[in-house]
């Protein structure tokens, strides 16, 4: 045996590391776990990764549900990405989601990791308790042995549970398991499909391109159905195939065949005489793996069904949201021409995911979130967005948090109300919930402010965005910032008691109507910015009694916390916004206080 073993004990084991399973251990670590995350790749963020570059989507639907963007985690991620990264670097994110783990000193890193087996243990009753995964870096010839109270499987694959022996399902359900309209008279074994994406760019002279042997030939009769060649920087998610197969056995067939079709449609657009105006084009990159839409989806106490997208309403075990629509694709992809690549099942509300949908029925300490969340096909064709896949990364890595804390052993003792109030004090958002949160001081002081053009009392109410009625029942059109009268404004928070604040959590404006994305589509990047967002508050200050304890010059985010070395004694917070990054007038949505 070459590979040297090395024993790791932690509180959570995160298996995968895209977008999920990164705002996992975020969640944890910032809550005080010790974390393991084990990703099978060089780089972080599954397929937003520059391995892949799916740019990421999420409940505001590519803009069409404007102010629906998730926040928290994710939040954080694209203001970092947007202002940090303004030449749209795929690679560049990378680092980011790097750095990002990196400066989280209780997360250790296994990249270039797989997870390959697990050790667990059966009650009487017949469930299961994981004790350790087991996990292989062949570059290094490292096997490890990592023991965790919690484990979540992050991997879109399912290969941490399925080796537990956790409960999961494949393919499309038929329509008498959970009467959704939408499925099908039989059960089948087919999946969407997977696809390889490249990148090209103007050269500014003429690039001829001879295809290798092995491409595909396309004529104009194959772009049909929302397969369109309408620009050539970054093409095209359409290019899908393999759906009809086994998306893991097959993968490697798979990717050989979505290779032959990328540079079969790049054939196309430069030797068919259809596109003459691609002459100066030329590849760039062609993606090494292909993006996995869909493999394994593991059965919760819940599952997600299409009634479920299909209902507005909210209840007590929401712990994440979703808003894209359900989503369908021809298993078989291009060779489904005439069909349409993809269909849309529309809805203008957001959807609730409940925290029974991210843990599994029968091994009582396996999380899991994105796209191996438990759903049937049908409503994983909505939840399986980026933005989506990481609120409900943030939700399992908080839930560990708590578990472990309370000393629980099993996933299903999670308290809930504890659960959502930390989540949104994480800033988080839950739909129909307010903050209401006992321990926030700030909801027994009174808000003034000088000169605002609306109302102060807004930054106490425990909403933290502004709405739309058509999100759902539970939401108004009403403005919940305080927004200043001028570009420099100040916000007072009095209490009659002195109170002892050791914390103070600040939610700005970071234009939630706008969509935010990286993207190697020009078009998509034009509806968005690459620079901080013009109504964040840039430079701002926090005095506490008069006295100056925080001086910010340079903020870009929408949540802003400031922790004093001990608690002490306040009768008055005041908050001076200076400049906003636009220069107009600074917008606060909320301002809260802890001992
Ligand atoms: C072509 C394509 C187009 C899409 N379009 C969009 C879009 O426009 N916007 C959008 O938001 N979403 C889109 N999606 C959907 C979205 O990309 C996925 O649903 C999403 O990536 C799921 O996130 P995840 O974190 O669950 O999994 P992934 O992103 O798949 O990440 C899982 C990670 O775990 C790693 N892993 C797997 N097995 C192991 C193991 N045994 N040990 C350790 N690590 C492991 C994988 O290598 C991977 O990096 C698209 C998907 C595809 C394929």
């Amino acid at each position: 045996m070459t590979l040297s073993t090395q024993h790791i004990k932690t509180d959570f084991l995160v298996a995968g590391g895209g977008l999920a399973g990164v705002c996992a251990a975020l969640a944890a670590a910032r809550n005080g776990l010790n974390v393991v995350l084990v990703q099978n790749r060089s780089v972080l963020g599954g397929n937003a990764s520059s391995e892949i570059r799916m740019h990421i989507v999420g409940a505001d639907a590519h803009g069409q549900k404007p102010g629906a963007r998730e926040t928290g985690i994710i939040e954080e991620i694209r203001l970092l990405d947007a202002a940090e990264n303004p030449q749209r670097s795929a690679s560049v994110f990378d680092m980011l989601l790097y750095t990002l783990v990196a400066a989280e000193s209780g997360i250790t890193l296994l990249l270039d990791t797989d997870v390959v087996g697990t050790e667990v243990t059966t009650a009487a009753d017949g469930s299961r308790h994981l004790v350790a995964a087991h996990a292989e870096r062949q570059s290094t010839e490292d096997a490890f042995v990592i023991e965790a109270k919690f484990f979540a499987d992050c991997t879109g694959d399912g290969r941490l549970g399925v080796e537990a022996g956790a409960d999961f399902t494949e393919g499309r359900e038929a329509r008498s398991e959970f009467d959704e309209p939408l499925a099908r008279d039989e059960r089948d074994p087919q999946r969407l499909g997977s696809s390889m994406m490249f990148m090209a760019r103007d050269q500014g002279r003429p690039m001829p391109f001879k295809a290798p042997a092995w491409a595909r030939k396309f004529s104009t009769e194959d772009f049909q159905g929302h397969r369109d060649v309408h620009s050539y920087e970054y093409g095209y998610w359409w290019f899908e195939w393999g759906g009809q197969l086994d998306t893991l056995k097959d993968d490697d067939c798979i990717r050989r065949e979505c290779r032959a079709i990328a540079l079969g449609v790049w054939d196309y657009v430069k030797n068919s005489g259809a596109h003459p105006d691609a002459a100066n084009w030329a590849l760039d990159w062609v993606a090494p793996i292909t993006g996995k839409r869909e493999s394994r989806r593991f059965l919760g106490p819940l599952v997600i069904t299409e009634h479920d997208v299909g209902r507005a309403e909210t209840s007590a075990d929401t712990v994440a949201y979703g808003g894209w629509p359900m989503d369908l694709h021809p298993p078989s992809g291009v060779d489904a021409n005439p069909e349409p690549a993809c269909v849309q099942h529309w809805f203008p509300h957001l959807f609730s995911i409940p925290f029974g949908a991210l843990h599994s029925r029968n091994v009582g300490n396996l999380l899991f979130a994105g796209r191996n969340m438990s759903a049937t096909h049908v409503a994983f064709a909505a939840t399986r967005v980026m933005g989506t896949c990481a609120v409900m990364g943030q939700a399992i890595g908080t839930a560990a948090a708590q578990l472990v804390g309370q000393g629980s052993a099993r996933c299903a003792e999670v308290d809930l109300p504890s659960l959502r109030r930390q989540l949104v004090r994480d800033d988080c958002f839950l739909p129909g919930y307010r903050n209401e949160d006992p321990l926030d001081l700030a909801r027994q002081a009174v808000a003034s402010a000088d000169g605002a053009a609306a109302p102060v009392e807004t930054v106490l109410d425990g909403v933290t965005r502004d709405q739309r009625a058509v999100w759902g029942p539970w939401a108004d059109e009403e403005k919940h910032a305080w927004q200043a009268a001028a570009p420099q404004g100040t916000l007072t928070l009095t209490w009659t008691q002195p109170v002892a604040l050791r914390e103070i959590r600040i939610i700005f404006d970071s234009g939630l109507a706008r969509e935010l994305i990286l993207s190697g589509s020009d078009k998509a990047s034009a509806k968005t910015l690459r620079t901080p967002m013009p109504e964040c508050v840039r430079h701002y200050r926090l005095r506490l009694d008069g006295e100056l304890i925080a001086e910010v010059t340079d903020n870009l985010q929408r949540q802003c916390v400031h922790q004093l070395p001990e608690p002490r004694n306040v009768g008055k917070l005041t908050l001076e916004c200076v400049v906003t990054h636009g220069g107009g007038a600074p917008r606060v949505f909320e301002i809260r206080a802890y001992g």
